[in-house]
């Protein structure tokens, strides 16, 4: 069964990319292609639990991500990225 999603969370091309740490960028090597991992590190959320923008990577990664439809995160709003994941 779906989960509701609490949030829609825009995605939107940062010009700064948030830093993502190797322990999530690890996980996603073999998940995706290098080329929409690339494209993807440069994309970024403001998200609404830690009220403050995210990589979307992270987001990707967080226990809350439901699902990505087109440019927005369907965000299920529990508990957001642990403190470690958030750099830069
Ligand atoms: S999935 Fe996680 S990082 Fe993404 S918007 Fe929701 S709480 Fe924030």
């Amino acid at each position: 069964m779906s989960q509701d999603a609490k949030y829609k969370v825009n995605i939107y091309q940062t010009p700064k990319p948030k830093k993502v740490p190797k322990a999530v960028s690890g996980e996603l090597k073999g998940a995706a292609s290098a080329k929409a991992i690339a494209r993807m590190k440069k994309e970024s959320v403001d998200c609404p639990v830690v009220k403050r923008e995210v990589a979307f990577l992270v987001c990707f990664a967080c226990p809350s991500f439901l699902r990505r439809v087109t440019g927005t995160v369907d965000c299920a709003g529990g508990q957001g990225p642990p403190p470690e994941w958030l750099l830069g």
